[in-house]
């Protein structure tokens, strides 16, 4: 090479090696979100993430015991300013605006909500009761509700766009055994979104779910009731359980709480400024495959 060509390439890979060593802006610098849910699995996973590139988050939970370790374990990691909690049922009008009117006076907005709170039940439609279907309309399809309702207001007298995400579930695109009323409401939260990123789109406010497949690992739903309807149901324990879900997705893995926030993080994330509407199942390739 000329001694001039070999000169500025030396000094272009200097500067570039330089460039690499730089702190990344974080992705999520100044952005409030709001994660109900955030108690613990998957909301305080995405909470995590959230964190982990820059933004401030509120945990909205009605579990006021978990909420208390889930905020001090991120305290902890990412400092006091930027973690606050609020108690709140989602599916208690008057709780969940307050809770957002609090958040947003505390951080100065709301960018991002992760609507995330939810149960899992299981029973066969005949010994379904009305007050366990209603039971999960009003959380989960009432809930879902509720909650983006009062982002919409937030977001639009905000006029600046705004991220909704919906934690669904896979359940809500396909049939389980036995979880008519679980999978239904899945279903309606799913249609929800769709719904809202058509009413949000011309004031930027995108709506986007995440679908999980069973997270057998972290999560607080299948430490009760339904971990043991649904072994009954397959005629297995838990970890007989996560090893039928494995063996039957595509890719023959787990799904855990990061691999969820790892999605909600992109439907946060300006990367996903072009997708609304839009549904990402995280299973491991399970939806797209033969279940039973
Ligand atoms: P989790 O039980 O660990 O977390 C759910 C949280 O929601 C809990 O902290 C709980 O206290 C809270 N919650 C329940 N009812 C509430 C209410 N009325 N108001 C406010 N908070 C309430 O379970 P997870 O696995 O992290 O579940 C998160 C979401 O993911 C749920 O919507 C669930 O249906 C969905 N999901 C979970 C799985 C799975 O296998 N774990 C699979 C698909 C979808």
């Amino acid at each position: 090479l000329p001694e001039q060509e070999a000169f500025d390439i030396e000094y272009w890979l200097l500067e570039e090696a330089k460039l690499q060593r730089m702190p990344k802006p974080k992705s999520l610098a100044s952005r409030v979100a709001l994660v109900t849910g955030g108690a613990g699995g998957i909301g305080a996973a995405t909470a995590q993430r959230y964190l982990s590139e820059g933004a401030c988050v509120v945990l909205a939970d009605i579990d006021a015991d978990n909420l208390k370790v889930a905020q001090d374990s991120l305290t902890q990691s990412y400092g006091k300013d930027v973690v606050r909690s609020v108690v709140m049922d989602v599916t208690n009008e008057e709780a969940v605006a307050k809770a957002f009117a609090e958040a947003a006076v505390e951080f100065g907005g709301i960018d991002i909500l992760v609507s995330n709170a939810g149960i899992a039940s299981s029973a066969p439609v005949e010994e379904t009761s009305l007050a366990l279907w209603n039971k999960n309309m009003e959380i989960l399809s009432t809930g879902y509700f509720l909650v983006s309702r009062e982002a919409f207001r937030l977001m639009r007298a905000q006029s600046m766009g705004g991220s909704i995400v919906f934690v669904a579930s896979k359940n809500g695109l396909a049939a389980s055994p036995n979880a008519s009323a679980y999978c239904t409401a899945k279903a309606s939260e799913i249609h929800l979104a769709r719904c809202l990123a058509l009413e949000g789109a011309e004031a930027g406010i995108r709506v986007n779910v995440v679908n999980p497949d069973a997270v057998l690992r972290g999560s607080k739903i299948w430490e009760g009731e339904w971990l043991d309807q649904r072994a009954s149901t397959y005629g297995t324990d838990k970890d007989g359980l996560e090893e039928m879900y494995r063996e039957r997705s595509m890719l023959k893995r787990s799904v855990l709480p990061e691999d969820v926030a790892e999605a909600c993080y992109f439907f946060a994330a300006e990367t996903s400024s072009k997708s609304t509407g839009n549904i990402l199942n995280v299973d491991a390739g399970n939806v797209q495959a033969f279940t039973r």
